[in-house]
């Protein structure tokens, strides 16, 4: 099985709920860097430095590059190192990032290591899952609507397309329906992740 597991979708596709499941399943660090950065954000000892690039963030625009790969790439030589395998939720966001990302593994030995796992959705399908989740009392402190309006077109499919071309150049994407439910989803994902093919 592959030590890199990339998970791609639109906010509000599971890739966080998906990606729980396959580090709970196999032993993989999970790895978000929305999380790493809300680490950092309540982290007394940040440098101010640090801090101060997170502005981008509340404003659901995307953090710098620099910022990204210094907290993900330390967490995820980390853990290849030591042999755990990594599951990547939201790592990627642009083209320059899944470059830089693609460098940084083959830098480390690891460019046959990756596999990419998009769960698809459409726009209209992400508006309606991010307000179902400020109704359920689970929405977060950037999920109000105009955040949301800006997370869609600046992480939606648009931005979506060109890394998904990417990946398949590389001969490393598969895509599974996001609409299914979540063990449906999951069943997928599974049969990606443990044979490199859906059935
Ligand atoms: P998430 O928890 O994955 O929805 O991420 C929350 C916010 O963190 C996003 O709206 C972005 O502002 C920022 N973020 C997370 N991952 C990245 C990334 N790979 N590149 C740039 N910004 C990111």
């Amino acid at each position: 099985m592959k030590k890199i597991i990339i998970l791609l979708g639109v906010p509000g596709s599971g890739k966080g709920t998906q990606a729980k499941k396959i580090a709970e399943r196999y032993g993989y660090r999970h790895i978000s860097t929305g999380e790493l950065l809300r680490t950092l954000e309540s982290d007394p000892s940040a440098s101010a430095d640090d801090k101060a690039k997170l502005a981008e963030m509340k404003g659901g625009k995307l953090v710098s590059d620099e910022l990204i790969y210094k907290l993900a790439f330390a967490e995820i030589k980390k853990n290849v190192q030591a042999d755990t395998g990594v599951v990547l939720d939201g790592a990627i966001r642009s083209v320059a990032q899944a470059v830089g990302y693609q460098k940084f593994f083959m830098e480390h030995g690891w460019g046959g290591e990756a596999v990419v796992i998009e769960i698809a959705l459409s726009d209209s399908d992400i508006m309606k899952r991010l307000a179902q989740r400020v109704e359920s009392g689970a929405g977060r402190a950037d999920d109000t609507e105009a955040v949301m309006k800006r997370r869609i077109e600046q992480q939606g499919n648009i931005a979506l397309a060109p890394i998904r071309e990417y990946y398949k150049q590389l001969g490393i994407w598969q895509a599974v329906d996001g609409t299914a439910d979540i063990p449906s989803v999951s069943a997928e994902i599974q049969k990606i992740s443990e044979f490199g093919v859906r059935s």
